[in-house]
C-alpha cells in the first residue's frame, strides 16, 4: 500500500484526505492519505521518519511550509516562493515543491481567465499571497500590486517577486498598505484575496465600491465558499472563483507529481465540494 499524507499542526479539519482518496478510488489504487500532526519543533524528525518508513508523498501546511525548505531539496519554484507544500520521497533524497502556485494558475485557467497582460492586485503577504504573486508574475501579468495590512511584508513580497522575474513585467511590481486598495482595485482586471479576512465571518477585505465588471476575483478563502467579497463581486458582474478551486488544483498537481497520472479532477472536485 502507498501512503501519502499531510503534515501540519493543526490538521484536524483538512479536506485533503477525502479529496486524494477519491482519486485513489477512481484508479483502484492501493493507497491511503493520512494526516500527521507533529509537534512544532519536530518537523525534521517527522520528514526523516516518513522517509525511513517509505511514505510516498507528503503535503505540508501551516505552520511548516517555510521551515520545510531546510529538510528537503527544494526545486526552483519552492525556493523562489520560500515555501514547500509538497514533498516527494521517490528519489534519493526528499524533494520539496510548491503546488500552491499551480493551484492559483490552474484555478484561473479553469475559469478561462488568462493572466497575461492583466493588471493584478494581491491582498495579503503571507503564504497564499506569495503563491498568487509568483503565479501572476510567471504568467506575465502586466503589473502586480501587493496590498497588505502590514505594509513592510507587502514590500518584501514585491521585492522578492521583482528580484525573481526582473523587468519581465511591463508595469512592474508595487506594494502598499490597505489605504490605497480602493483605487488600485478600481484600475485592476485581476484581484486575489489572500488574507484570512472573510474566513468564517461576513466581512470583505475590499470595499464594494472598488469592484467592477471587468474584474476576475479569486478568493483563497474557502470557508465559506461564497464569501462576502465573492458575492459583492458577482453583483458587480465580475468573474468569481472560490478558494476551493485553488485547494483542488494544488492537490491535483501534488497527485500528478507523486503518481505520474493525470488526476481525475472532476472526481476530486466533487469529493471536496461535498464537504464544504
Ligand atoms: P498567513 O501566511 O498567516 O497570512 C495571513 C494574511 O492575512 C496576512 O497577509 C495578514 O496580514 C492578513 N490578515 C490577517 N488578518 C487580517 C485582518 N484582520 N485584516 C487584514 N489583513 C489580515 O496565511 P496564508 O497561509 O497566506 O492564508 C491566507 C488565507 O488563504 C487563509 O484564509 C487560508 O485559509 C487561505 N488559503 C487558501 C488556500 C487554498 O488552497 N484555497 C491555500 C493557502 C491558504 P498581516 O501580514 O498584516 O498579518
Amino acid at each position: 500500500m502507498d501512503v501519502f499524507g499531510l503534515l501540519g499542526n493543526p490538521v484536524g479539519h483538512s479536506l485533503s484526505p477525502p479529496m486524494h482518496e477519491a482519486a485513489y478510488d477512481e484508479f483502484g489504487m492501493d493507497a491511503r492519505y493520512v494526516t500527521f500532526e507533529p509537534a512544532t519543533d519536530e518537523l525534521g524528525a517527522a520528514i526523516d521518519g516518513a522517509d525511513a518508513l517509505g511514505v510516498a508523498g507528503l503535503n505540508v501546511t501551516i505552520p511548516f511550509k517555510e521551515e520545510a525548505l531546510d529538510f528537503v531539496e527544494p526545486d526552483e519554484m519552492a525556493t523562489r516562493v520560500g515555501a514547500v507544500n509538497t514533498i516527494d520521497f521517490s528519489g534519493e533524497t526528499p524533494t520539496g515543491h510548491n503546488t500552491d502556485v499551480a493551484g492559483v494558475r490552474r484555478a484561473f485557467a479553469h475559469h478561462d481567465v488568462a493572466l497575461a497582460e492583466q493588471d493584478a492586485v494581491v491582498v495579503g503577504a503571507g503564504g497564499a499571497a506569495r503563491a498568487a504573486a509568483f503565479a501572476l508574475a510567471d504568467a506575465n501579468a502586466n503589473s502586480i500590486h501587493v496590498a497588505n495590512r502590514t505594509k513592510s511584508r507587502a514590500e518584501r513580497l514585491a521585492a522578492d517577486v521583482s528580484d525573481s522575474v526582473g523587468d519581465q513585467l511591463s508595469d512592474g511590481v508595487t506594494a502598499g498598505g490597505l489605504e490605497a486598495l480602493e483605487t488600485r482595485v478600481s484600475d485592476a482586471t485581476v484581484l486575489v484575496n489572500a488574507t484570512s479576512v472573510g474566513m468564517e465571518e461576513d466581512r470583505s477585505p475590499v470595499p464594494k465600491a472598488a469592484l467592477h465588471g471587468d474584474l476576475a476575483v479569486l478568493d483563497a478563502v474557502y470557508r465559506p465558499l461564497e464569501t462576502r467579497l465573492l458575492s459583492e463581486a458577482r453583483e458587480c458582474g465580475a468573474t468569481t472563483i472560490d478558494g476551493a478551486w485553488m485547494l483542488l488544483y494544488q492537490g491535483v498537481e501534488a497527485f500528478e507529481r507523486w503518481t505520474g497520472r493525470d488526476a481525475p479532477v472532476g472526481r476530486m472536485n466533487e469529493s471536496l465540494r461535498a464537504r464544504l
